[in-house]
């Protein structure tokens, strides 16, 4: 018996020492996030996210974004995104991962009881959400943001390739091709309304940021239905864009559901 405690004990403390250098090595080899620099792929890849820096490791969470859309429950009590859309002039920057236009003041959403005010929109190239496996070619996200929670809920819109898209068509020309590079218009107005599907019918879940630091905060409404851009105009995002879309994450065991609207 004597043996059989002191074995015990032996492997209790050795998985003790072993749980308490993982974390002491965690806090003391991660950096700091200041000019740390992230990619779509190789060693600063998605996979990588949570290795590279003390900030980022929430991409190694349980409620990460993007995720496959399969599965989803139906949700009768689930209303219509209220919606509050003002006309905004075009200021877009590339950050060197995306193309963002950010908006002027005045377009807000309200999502259960709570008001959202609409930051900034910008592209993915091909979209991060998947449905049942398949992506489109491309995904817009329109990120909105409570100010008293510091909360976001993100309209996800997919691409699929047909007829030339309206919104699309006045900035298409004028994408800021290089890091850092904008384009401001104050004559060149749009109002994001034009670019929501005209069935307003949505996935939600809860999710984060899909780059880092990968936050779990977004609440995010997926539009069942895609809107149309001619193959050119995806190109074109695509041509400054490259790929920037994150592979599909767990969903585990949050609930994914549907709005019929
Ligand atoms: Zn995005």
């Amino acid at each position: 018996m004597k043996n059989v405690f002191q074995l015990s004990f032996l492997l209790l403390g050795g998985a003790f020492l072993t749980l308490t250098s993982c974390k002491d090595d965690k806090q003391t080899t991660l950096p700091s996030c200041d000019g740390v620099h992230w990619e779509y792929s190789g060693e600063d890849g998605p996979e990588h996210w949570k290795d590279l820096c003390i900030d980022y490791t929430e991409c190694g969470g349980a409620a990460q974004s993007p995720i496959d859309i399969a599965g989803a429950m139906d949700d009768n009590s689930l209303a219509a995104i209220g919606e509050h859309f003002v006309a905004s002039a075009t200021h877009a920057v590339n950050n060197g991962h995306t193309v963002q236009f950010n908006c002027d003041a005045g377009s807000e959403i309200t999502l259960g009881g709570q008001t959202y005010k609409l930051l900034q929109y910008h592209f993915h190239t091909h979209s991060e959400h998947t449905v049942g496996g398949v992506s489109y070619p491309m995904e817009v996200h329109f990120v909105h943001k409570n100010e008293s929670t510091g909360k976001l809920a993100v309209i996800g819109v997919f691409f699929k390739e047909g007829a030339e898209n309206n919104f699309l068509k006045p900035f298409i020309e004028h994408l800021p091709a290089t890091k850092d590079a904008t384009f401001d218009d104050a004559n060149l107005t749009f109002n994001v309304s034009d670019c929501l599907p005209s069935n307003r019918s949505y996935y939600t879940y809860g999710g984060s940021l899909t780059t880092p630091p990968c936050s779990e905060i977004v609440t995010w409404l997926v539009m069942e239905h895609p809107v149309e851009a001619s193959h050119e105009q995806i190109e074109a995002f695509h041509d400054v864009e490259h790929d920037n879309a994150r592979p599909v994450q767990a969903l585990g065991s949050r609930s994914l559901k549907h709005a019929s609207l």
